[in-house]
């Protein structure tokens, strides 16, 4: 999948330029690695890789004489939060499955042939305002400071997004002040009353000219269709700044797990209730497992056999390469809105991990209407039709469905463990209180008050 070809190359004078295509770029001499202070390994050492023998991959047949409490499907941030806190919170048996051959969902990362991390399914960066969910993943992984900043390639310069000062100023060829900057967006605003699309939103903002150099072209690949048909929350903010803050997120924490993703699940999932099984459809699996509940974080609509029709969704295809240079762009992202360019940005991923090496990996990112379920499609339609099958959820007994893909909802990493989390503190209360009344049967505690949930022979099993 991943090849290694060389690449020559350039300098260029501030501003940074770039072509409108990547085989034109050009980028700044004198930076040797990413943003120069990260680990120069990030896995070899991974102070988790052995530790799966508690529990593991195991075959069909042990987990055949298995009853376990809970089936979780989806081994992302959704399954694997709450296989970790039933299991070590509840002293609940879990069995996590996954159609992947991992763990970790879209956030899986990986060293590529090279030895570089790379993330399969396009960059992942973490950043939240929430404490609860930072002392959360805490327990699983050291954190390495890393604050994510983007640049579009515009007119052949490469400028920072979210529009600021700097922005403003290159484009323009300006001097702007940041009050000169304001009067500048108000002046080119448009005063819009009626905000119903996406493109209504940026024109309100931006104004039609940095509309049309930023968004139109990157929204119109990205969906597939013309922001003037996109529902407003897909947009819902565009944050222009007239000062030169160059960052992409402004959230209280930002910081990526210091050994990876891969690793940081692998501590999650490290626990002897939890099974893991990989390279397993929820289809297959159900006919051979045992289980009390079932959590379900794959597609709502799949669960059901799409029988109110399809929920749509974006896709995206991930090109990964690796060139034999140190640094290939001036930033970890760099977006492509014009629609020339097939593709619409490329990630060089040692800027998210401070990685040192000679090499570097970067991936295109090809969106596409084919393909694995990624971004829900925001409009009235859709979720019209999302409804009637939150609906018949409401109505399964003995199943919850969670995470981006079972609730059809366009999350953050972040509100997705909050969403897993609050759906434990439920499950928590329920049980808790079930066991306080004496009435739990499968689970029992003993003289000292510990739990024995080892897993049991099979007594009931609830599906659709
Ligand atoms: C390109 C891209 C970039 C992103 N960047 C960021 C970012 O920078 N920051 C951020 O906070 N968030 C980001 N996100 C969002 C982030 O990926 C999600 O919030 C998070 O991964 C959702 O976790 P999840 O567990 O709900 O779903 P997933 O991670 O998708 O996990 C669901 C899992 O269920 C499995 N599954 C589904 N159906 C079945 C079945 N029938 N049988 C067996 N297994 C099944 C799938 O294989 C998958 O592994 C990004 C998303 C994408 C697509």
């Amino acid at each position: 999948m991943l090849k290694v070809s060389g690449r020559q190359q350039t300098v260029t004078d501030s501003p940074e330029g770039c072509g409108g295509t990547a085989t034109a770029l050009r980028i700044s001499a004198g930076i040797s690695n990413g943003n120069g202070n990260g680990n120069d390994r990030t896995t070899d050492n991974c102070r988790f890789s052995d530790n799966w023998s508690g529990s593991g991959f195991n075959s069909h047949d042990a987990i055949r004489d298995m009853q376990y409490d809970y089936l979780i499907v989806g081994a992302g941030f959704a399954g694997a939060v709450l296989a970790e806190r039933l299991a070590a919170g509840l002293g609940k048996t879990v069995l996590l499955i996954d159609r992947r051959d991992h763990i970790g969902g879209n956030a899986y990362d990986e060293l590529d042939a090279a030895g570089i991390r790379v993330h399969r399914y396009g960059p992942h960066i973490f950043h939240t305002n929430a404490k609860r969910i930072v002392e959360y993943l805490s327990n699983f992984t050291e954190w390495r400071p890393y604050e994510h900043r983007v640049k579009a390639c515009i007119d052949g310069l490469l400028v920072p997004i979210p529009i600021n000062l700097t922005t403003l100023n290159t484009l323009f060829r300006a001097d702007m002040t940041p009050a000169e900057a304001l009067v500048f967006l108000a002046e080119r605003a448009d005063r819009l009353r009626d905000i119903r699309t996406s493109e209504d939103v940026v024109l309100r903002a931006v104004g039609r000219e940095l509309y049309e150099k930023f968004f139109r072209g990157y929204t119109r690949k990205q969906w597939g269709v013309d922001p003037s048909q996109l529902d407003k929350s897909v947009t819902a903010r565009v944050p222009t700044r007239t000062d030169t803050d160059d960052r992409y997120f402004l959230d209280s924490f930002q910081c990526m797990p210091a050994e990876g993703y891969e690793p940081m699940f692998r501590a999650m999932l490290s626990h002897p209730l939890i099974t893991v099984e990989l390279n397993t459809e929820f289809r297959q699996a159900r006919e051979y497992a045992r289980f009390r509940h079932l959590i379900y974080s794959g597609p709502v609509d799949e669960y059901f056999d799409f029988c109110f029709g399809k929920l749509p969704y974006r896709s995206l295809r991930f090109v990964h390469e690796t060139l034999d240079m140190p640094q290939f762009q001036p930033a970890a992202v760099v977006n492509y809105p014009d629609e020339a360019v097939q593709y619409t940005r490329i990630t060089e991923y040692k800027y998210l991990t401070g990685q040192i090496h000679p090499q570097t990996s970067i991936s295109r990112e090809y969106p596409s209407s084919n393909g694995e379920p990624f971004y829900p499609v925001p409009c009235a339609e859709n979720e019209a039709l999302y409804k009637r099958y939150e609906a018949l959820a409401n109505q399964t007994p003995g199943v919850t469905f969670v995470g981006r893909l079972g609730t059809y909802r366009y999350y953050n990493m972040d509100q997705v463990i909050g969403q897993a989390l609050s759906v434990y503190a439920k499950i928590e209360t329920q049980s808790r209180a079930t066991v306080q009344k004496g009435a739990e049967v499968a689970v029992s505690d003993d003289a000292e008050g510990r739990v024995d949930a080892r897993p049991r022979p099979a007594t009931d099993v609830q599906l659709p």
